[in-house]
């Protein structure tokens, strides 16, 4: 077993954060899972509340935090586009101040930061597929630039107290990623899809359906995290993790709707702006320096994800 660390995850009720926190726990480390469950949710980690190892501060990234830790997570912020513009203000505090904060904590207390990037920091990308060295084309104006450029704002933080102040720091740039526990009304395509799907309603693909996605079981991208925060202390990133495979949504849209055996129609929504028309990560790094590549397709992790959002859908009627 590794060395036990005290390991501090924000945004740990939320999708991503409650599987890692539940990967950490069984790893045999000591987790605070820091939310202010304005996407997370209690129910998410409801199963890890008993667990010896494990605390939960309901607190916002946005105001210091002073806490002893070895290893920071830093996954507070909303994901889908409908939440994180709800109040876009408050989504480019999450990703500034919060990561001024957690960079603060870890230069106080020597812990290696680990930041929950995003392949948004591309934007609507004229490089394809993404590797890491690509800048991006990003509005800085636009419905989504809250996210995007907080996200690439947060990077230059870490670089800086990096360079500035030694913080030993891991840049992860995830790509679109799912798996159980997204909420039934998170708005991304994956989630939006299987509950239409799963209730026989009309499955809304936004534009054509001809835009791509690379989709990421989240066990695979939680391995990948993992094996970033224990690399060696050069390999900082900017690295990609996601599924290279690339699919349209309109494709995403007739698997779903042939594994669930559903009798939704598809209909045909407004693109929204600044939609990105394609993306698919170059995971070449990854590969090379993590030894890390995903292993589960995206038919298998679709299964998963479809039995859980029936089990849960089920319950609900
Ligand atoms: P999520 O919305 O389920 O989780 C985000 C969590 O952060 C929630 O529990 C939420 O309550 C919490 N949070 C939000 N603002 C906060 C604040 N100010 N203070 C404390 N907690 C706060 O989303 P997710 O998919 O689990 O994403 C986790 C992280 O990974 C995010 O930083 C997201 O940007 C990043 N990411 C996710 C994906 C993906 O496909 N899932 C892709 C790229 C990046
Ligand atoms: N900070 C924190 N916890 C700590 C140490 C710092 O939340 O354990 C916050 C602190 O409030 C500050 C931010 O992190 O606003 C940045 O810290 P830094 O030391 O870089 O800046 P300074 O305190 O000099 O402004
Ligand atoms: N999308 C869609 N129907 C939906 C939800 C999303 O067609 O019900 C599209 C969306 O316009 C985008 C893609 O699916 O082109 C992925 O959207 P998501 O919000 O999951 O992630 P992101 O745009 O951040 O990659």
């Amino acid at each position: 077993m590794n060395e036990r660390k005290r390991v501090l995850v924000t945004g740990g009720a939320g999708f991503l954060g409650s599987f890692l926190c539940e990967r950490l726990l069984a790893d045999g480390h000591e987790v605070l899972c820091v939310d202010n469950y304005f996407t997370g949710s209690r129910e998410n980690i409801g199963h890890l509340l008993d667990h010896r190892n494990f605390e939960v501060l309901r607190h916002d990234v946005t105001f210091p935090l002073y806490v002893e830790v070895d290893e920071i997570y830093n996954l507070a912020c909303p994901a889908s586009p409908i939440h994180y513009q709800f109040d876009p203000v408050q989504t480019v505090k999450t990703s500034v101040h919060g990561a001024i904060n957690v960079l603060g904590l870890a230069k106080r207390t020597r812990a290696k930061v680990f930041q929950a990037s995003t392949s948004e920091v591309y934007g609507n990308p004229s490089v394809h597929p993404q590797p890491e060295s690509y800048w991006g084309n990003v509005n800085p104006t636009g419905p989504r630039a809250c996210y995007d450029e907080g996200k690439r704002c947060a990077e230059t933080l870490f670089f800086d107290y990096h360079r500035q102040y030694g913080v030993r720091i891991r840049v992860a740039r995830i790509f679109n990623t799912y798996g159980p526990r997204m909420h039934p009304q998170d708005g991304r395509v994956v989630s939006n899809f299987i509950v239409q799907a799963l209730r026989n309603e009309p499955v809304t693909i936004y534009g054509e359906g001809t835009q791509t996605r690379s989709f990421c079981y989240v066990d695979d991208l939680i391995e990948g995290f993992v094996r970033l925060m224990s690399a060696e202390d050069d390999v900082t990133g900017p690295i990609n993790f996601g599924n290279p495979g690339e699919f349209t949504v309109l494709e995403l849209a007739e698997l779903v709707i042939e594994m669930t055996g559903s009798k939704s129609r598809i209909t045909f929504k407004a693109l929204p702006q600044d939609d990105p028309l394609q993306r698919k990560p170059d995971i070449a790094q990854a590969r090379e320096k993590l030894g890390w590549h995903p292993t589960i397709p995206l038919a298998e992790g679709l299964e998963k994800t479809i039995a859980y959002f029936d089990k849960r859908l089920h319950g609900m009627r």
